[in-house]
């Protein structure tokens, strides 16, 4: 596995001649891996001839107060870790190589970027959408993987590749769970014990709402309430949002439509963020 710290150095890795047909696949990350970004990286090496994984805890999605200081960090582990998994090539970026001092070009996917998420958190989307972009255009894949689990940012990068016509197809695959059902995320060595049980309203929520849909239910109110019925129990909970939205939009919806409903899930457990989300449809393009 070749290791890249500059744009340069990527470049270089890249024009050396790609093995079979010379498909890329691309799997950004923020590091502190689990198996989650591993499910991502095993279908990537499935599916391309050459895999690049990138590892960069993007200061511009976070807001200002957010945990980009304390954010967890494991560079030695990780690569450990995506050399197991044949990865040929690691891209992995200082903040001011990716952003030197001159950096003024934002994008910004407009409508989508203010919804969910995007309502506390400000500006997280234009962050990610043009460190996406950037690593695009490094990289020139042909498939890009993300994770359900941040389904909105998946739909913001359907966006963005839909109206840039960017020759990359998105590859959104299931969220990764531990045996209790917490879907795996960095930030979960962040809870306490206590919190990490509590946590686990999520996913049970979540499973309440999948059965509802499934056994008929259209009522998005009902299913939103219980939902926070659920989560209500625990008292280290503390709810941002829960959401039914259509999956096209965003829009909160009167009406569940099988196949085009997003039910999301964020909570915060004392300082730390959690999502999770259940969807019925996909998200690919
Ligand atoms: P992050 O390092 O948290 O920015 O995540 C990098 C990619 O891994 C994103 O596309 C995430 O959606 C995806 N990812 C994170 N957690 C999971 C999970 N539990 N299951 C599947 N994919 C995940």
């Amino acid at each position: 596995m070749r290791i890249c710290r500059t744009i340069a150095s990527l470049r270089r890795a890249l024009s050396a001649p790609i093995p079979g047909r010379g498909r890329v696949g691309f799997v950004p990350t923020m590091g502190f891996l689990h198996e989650g970004h591993l499910s991502l990286v095993r279908a990537s090496r499935r599916e391309n001839d050459l895999t690049v994984v990138s590892i960069f805890v993007n200061p511009s999605q976070f807001a200002p107060g957010e945990d980009l200081r304390r954010y967890p960090r494991d560079p030695r582990r990780d690569a450990a870790a995506l050399r197991r998994e044949g990865v040929d090539i690691l891209f992995i970026p200082g903040d001011a190589e990716m952003y030197p001092k001159t950096f003024r070009t934002w994008v910004d996917v407009t409508e989508l970027d203010d919804k969910l998420c995007g309502r506390t958190r400000p500006g997280h989307f234009r962050g990610v959408a043009t460190v996406v972009l950037k690593l695009f255009h490094l990289v020139r894949p042909q498939r890009a993987y993300f994770g359900m689990k941040d389904a909105q940012q998946g739909l913001v990068i359907r966006q963005m590749i839909r109206d840039l016509d960017l020759s990359v197809r998105l590859r959104v695959l299931p969220i990764v769970r531990d045996a209790d059902g917490l879907a795996l995320s960095s930030r979960n060595v962040y809870l306490s014990a206590e919190e990490r049980v509590a946590a686990l309203a999520l996913p049970k929520a979540l499973r309440r709402a999948r059965r509802l849909i499934e056994g008929g239910e259209r009522d998005a109110r009902a299913l939103r309430a219980a939902m926070r019925a659920e989560i209500s129990l625990q008292p280290l909970l503390a709810i941002d949002y829960i959401a039914v939205v259509r999956l096209d939009d965003l829009e909160e919806t009167a009406q569940i439509e099988p196949g085009n409903t997003l039910v999301a899930v964020a909570v915060r457990a004392g300082r730390t963020r959690l999502i999770d989300n259940y969807l019925s449809g996909e998200i690919k393009c």
